[in-house]
């Protein structure tokens, strides 16, 4: 039997890369469902190859407009709209896996319901459990959803561990994890030049083809502090139990450390297509059309640790998972909006960490145990960091 598939936020990176790996193996995956935003000539494109149920996308106009293309083409895809269509077609009865890779906390509520539906989640949109990790977690064990990470560090963490996870760090015999971190495109610039950084040059990653929020995440280091809180929570491991290790080469994914001493690994290029088919068909494995890992020509593997004065918001985010409550959430909430004012030239690079900081001092004493709660931190981080943002 095939595996029926949903992909949330196909139109992106991890979007693009499950279809090429899906496209490999036509006789394993069928997609029911497809979901963009932007770039709807993509998601057109894709309806056409892969003949799914149903395209969502987010408002009528773009609807409309996809519907009526899909139509001139003779396809018989049935075009959905709105958040409401992205929960239905992310628990549908028909639907074994999802592939949850819509970018922020705009994916979170279909992520959470696609646990709570019990589907196999292949979780690549770790602002989910950032959000709101703890009732994530409850929803998938609640109703035996099977969680398989695809952010390639969790993903090497989760091949390094022994299977199945006992459910804690001590029962596995795991002394700590070992995040690894390519330390993105400044990763030698002093203070001075971080101040004059551009958007263009923090998407430009030296070693990984990535959406720009994620890009700028991880020359700011915060897609690191995203990936302890992540880790936290899909591994159970303290805040303390886990080390970030900065190797600029992108081989090694990320590593376990033993009781005994031992130290797992999983290597690799530094290819999305890895992690993603590793999740597809685990506990197989299948081709992922990833180039051979050549060690003569990498040569040489380097390790460093993080420089937390010159990237702050790795330091802010181990904070916020021991402060705990809301401030995860609004540490998230924060980042996005600091971000995405950093991409449209509104603020500075080193004022990314600065507008985070400042929100999240407000976390504390917030109520952050019901969902309703943790969207309400969410949004005033949004709002305290909107008011400090320059007009344009
Ligand atoms: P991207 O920007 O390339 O794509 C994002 C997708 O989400 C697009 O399909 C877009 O249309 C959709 N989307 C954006 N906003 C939306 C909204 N409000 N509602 C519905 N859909 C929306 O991002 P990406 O790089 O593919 O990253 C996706 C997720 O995967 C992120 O959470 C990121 O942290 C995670 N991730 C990405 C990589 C990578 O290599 N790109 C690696 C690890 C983890
Ligand atoms: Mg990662």
């Amino acid at each position: 039997m095939k595996t029926r598939l949903t992909i949330l936020g196909a139109t992106g990176s991890i979007g693009a890369s499950t279809l090429d790996v899906v496209s490999r193996h036509p006789d394993r995956y069928e997609i029911v469902a497809l979901t963009g935003m932007r770039q709807l000539d993509k998601l057109l494109a894709a309806c056409v190859r892969y003949a799914p149920r149903y395209a969502v996308v987010l408002d009528e106009a773009a609807a409309e407009a996809l519907a009526c293309q899909l139509r001139q083409v003779g396809s018989t895809t049935e075009v959905l709209c709105g958040n409401a269509a992205l929960i239905k077609v992310a628990t549908l009865p028909e639907v074994d896996a999802v592939m949850a890779a819509i970018v922020g906390a705009a994916g979170m509520p279909a992520t959470l319901a696609a646990a709570r539906a019990g589907k196999r989640v292949l979780l690549a949109n770790k602002e989910t459990l950032v959000l709101a990790g703890h009732l994530f977690m409850q929803a998938a064990q609640e109703n035996a959803a099977i969680l398989l990470p695809i952010d390639s560090e969790h993903n090497a963490i989760f091949q390094s561990l022994p299977h199945p996870y006992p459910g804690n760090l001590d029962a596995a015999g795991v002394r700590r994890l070992l995040l690894t971190a390519s330390g993105g495109p400044f990763r030698t610039f002093s203070q001075a030049e971080l101040e004059q950084v551009t958007p263009e040059q923090a998407v430009k990653h030296p070693k990984w083809s990535m959406g720009r929020k994620i890009s700028v995440d991880s020359a700011s280091l915060m897609n690191k502090g995203l990936e302890v809180i992540e880790a936290h929570w899909l591994f159970n491991a303290p805040h303390d139990r886990i080390k970030v290790v900065v190797h600029p080469q992108s081989v090694v994914h990320s590593l376990v450390e033993y009781v005994d001493g031992s130290v797992l690994a999983q290597l690799g290029s530094p290819d999305m297509r890895t992690p993603i088919a590793n999740a597809l068909a685990y506990p197989e494995r299948i081709e992922a059309g990833v180039e051979q890992l050549d060690l003569f020509a990498v040569g040489r593997l380097d390790f460093e640790a993080p420089d937390l004065k010159r990237f702050p918001c790795l330091q802010l985010a181990f904070d916020a998972l021991a402060a705990g409550g809301a401030a995860p959430a609004m540490l998230n909430a924060a980042n996005e909006v600091a971000v995405a004012a950093f991409l449209e030239r509104r603020i500075g690079f080193t004022a990314i960490p600065r507008l985070i900081e400042m929100a999240v001092e407000r976390a504390v004493g917030m109520p952050s145990s019901s969902l309703e709660e943790l969207l309400e931190a969410d949004s005033l981080a949004r709002e305290l960091v909107e008011v400090r943002l320059p007009c344009c």
